[in-house]
């Protein structure tokens, strides 16, 4: 080895771009995965300068897929799930939870990021009596997610499925018209299906997010917090469960919580009438 050479480089996976920041990458950073390169570190950790509750906020967002999975699945009868921004395996996943329940339960996942396909199929092993698929598509193309093959087969459409965008939609711009793409999706699903969404939002503690957000859009990411209304807007005209849209550790928490606003997201779940 010459003299001087840079400290060894950390190796991609074929596809994966270690130039610039994915939120992927920075979100398991957060949770203490180990699935990111220096350029989301370095993001992730401007963020937490700027939201020092980020990682408990990472944690009560996971919380929530958890509580949501049990719920439609056991009060709901949801026994398929789309899951569109699944971000990296993250045990326990949602299937897991699911199929705890109801083992039958199939899981269609969908990330439109490399890092997240090359664990995907590894990790995601379903219950033998239940399924779990991978597709690698964009929320930004409905269609694409809608018509896919490994969809097909493993959804029924013309029953109840439960959509879920678990900080998802933070990460189209306006431009990207994220409440048409929604609507597209819902459109598609029959009634009795749900849709669970959670999105970080401004309203609570806007210094803090603003912040964040400028240091994300700063290293050339799309990042956008939005307000209770923009967010109900996605659910169209389905019925909220109760709560409605409310902080997301403050959606039916599991133990009484001190401060549901020291979380800066809005959650909320809807049923197709
Ligand atoms: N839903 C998970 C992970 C959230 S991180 C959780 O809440 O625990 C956001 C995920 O959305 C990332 O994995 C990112 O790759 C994915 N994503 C971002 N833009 C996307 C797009 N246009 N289409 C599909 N997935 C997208």
């Amino acid at each position: 080895m010459t003299e001087g050479n840079p400290a060894p480089t950390e190796v991609a996976p074929p596809g994966v771009n270690i130039n610039v920041p994915h939120s992927a990458r920075i979100y398991d950073y957060w949770l203490g995965g180990k699935d990111n390169f220096a350029v989301d570190r370095a993001v992730g950790e401007a963020m937490i300068q700027a939201i020092p509750g980020m990682r408990y906020m990472a944690g009560e967002n996971r919380k929530f897929v958890h509580r949501v999975a049990r719920d439609l699945v056991a009060k709901e009868g949801i026994r398929q799930f789309l899951d569109i921004g699944t971000g990296i395996p993250t045990r326990p996943n949602l299937h897991e939870i699911a199929q705890q329940i109801a083992p039958e339960t199939r899981v269609v996942y969908v990330d439109n990021d490399p890092i997240v396909l090359v664990h995907a199929r590894a990790l995601m092993i379903s219950h033998p009596s239940g399924r779990s698929e991978y597709i690698a598509a964009d929320i930004r193309h409905p269609v694409s997610i809608l018509e896919h093959q490994a969809l097909r087969d493993t959804l029924d459409l013309t029953k109840p499925v439960g959509l879920t965008l678990i900080a998802i939609l933070m990460l189209l711009a306006d431009a990207d018209d994220p409440w048409g793409k929604v609507e597209a999706l819902r459109d598609a699903l029959p009634s009795g299906s749900c849709l669970a969404i959670t999105h970080p939002t401004a309203d609570f503690n806007p210094d803090e997010v603003n912040a964040a957000v400028a240091a994300a859009t700063g290293a050339g990411m799309t990042l956008v917090a939005r307000t209770r209304e923009a967010v109900t807007r996605f659910f169209g005209d389905w019925e909220l469960l109760e709560p409605g849209v409310v902080p997301v550790s403050g959606w039916r928490p599991d133990d009484p919580v001190d401060d549901p606003e020291a979380a800066y997201y809005w959650s909320g779940v809807a049923r197709k009438p």
